[in-house]
């Protein structure tokens, strides 16, 4: 399920996509699991496949408490080598103001919110952005913090896991073994998936089989 997220900055940013990014959970500041893959930010939150497929996790953990993800938009890339990177920018670019700049080196509609959430004026020339300004920086780079407020309901869910038990599927015909003549097919069947591909393979299939048979 597509996943409600507290922080307001976050709906600003409804329909932008990031390739390449970490998602890792935290509850009570403990490290939880962590997804690589693309986010999308919708108007209410977060999804795309890889917050689809982390989504079940995330609703166990809300069990238990507050849940927060952190946002790595380096995942290949550690915070020494992403604060000389931005160093070189500034330094590069040191007569123009951060907001103009910063583009380079992460997408630009996170441009605004990365300086807010450091608490730096967008209008702050680059000599002047302070060490610990650019330390904040890097920071969010590898952990801009998002905090969940629940699941999506099952409106806006997509099918990726639960269903019909398989021992009560005969393969070979996708028929029930309980209700003769019944056949159960794609997202009827409990199969544990990642989203993204599979389940069409699995309706397809599944859909193909039973076609054959029926
Ligand atoms: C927004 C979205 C994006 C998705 N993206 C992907 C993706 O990128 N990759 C991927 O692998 N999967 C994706 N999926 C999942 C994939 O589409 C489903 O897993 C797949 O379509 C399931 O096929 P199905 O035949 O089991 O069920 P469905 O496609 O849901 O078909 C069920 C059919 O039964 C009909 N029906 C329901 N009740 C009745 C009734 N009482 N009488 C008669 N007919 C009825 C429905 O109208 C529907 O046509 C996505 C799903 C959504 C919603």
């Amino acid at each position: 399920m597509p996943i409600a997220i507290k922080d307001a900055w976050v709906k600003k940013l409804a329909g932008v996509t990031l390739s390449d990014i970490k998602l890792t959970t935290f509850q009570n500041r403990h490290k939880q699991e962590a997804y690589k893959g693309k986010l999308l930010f919708t108007h209410v939150g977060i999804s795309g496949p890889t917050v689809l497929h982390m989504s079940k996790e995330v609703g166990e953990l809300l069990k238990y408490g507050e849940v927060t993800i952190a946002l790595d938009l380096f995942p290949g890339v550690d915070h020494t080598i992403l604060k000389s990177q931005l160093q070189a920018l500034l330094i590069a670019e040191i007569n123009k103001k951060i907001k103009n700049v910063l583009g380079k080196l992460v997408p630009s509609s996170l441009v605004p919110v990365l300086l807010r959430l450091a608490a730096i004026e967008n209008e702050t020339p680059n000599h002047s952005v302070r060490s610990e300004s650019r330390k904040k920086l890097v920071i969010l780079f590898k952990h801009t913090p998002l905090s969940v407020e629940k699941l999506l309901g099952a409106d806006k869910a997509i099918v990726s896991s639960g269903g019909v038990n398989l021992k009560e599927v005969n393969f070979k015909t996708m028929e029930s073994r309980l209700v003769p003549r019944l056949y159960l097919v794609g997202d009827m069947l409990n199969i544990d998936r990642p989203s993204g591909g599979y389940s069409l393979q699995l309706c397809w299939t599944t859909g193909f089989v039973a076609g054959e048979h029926c």
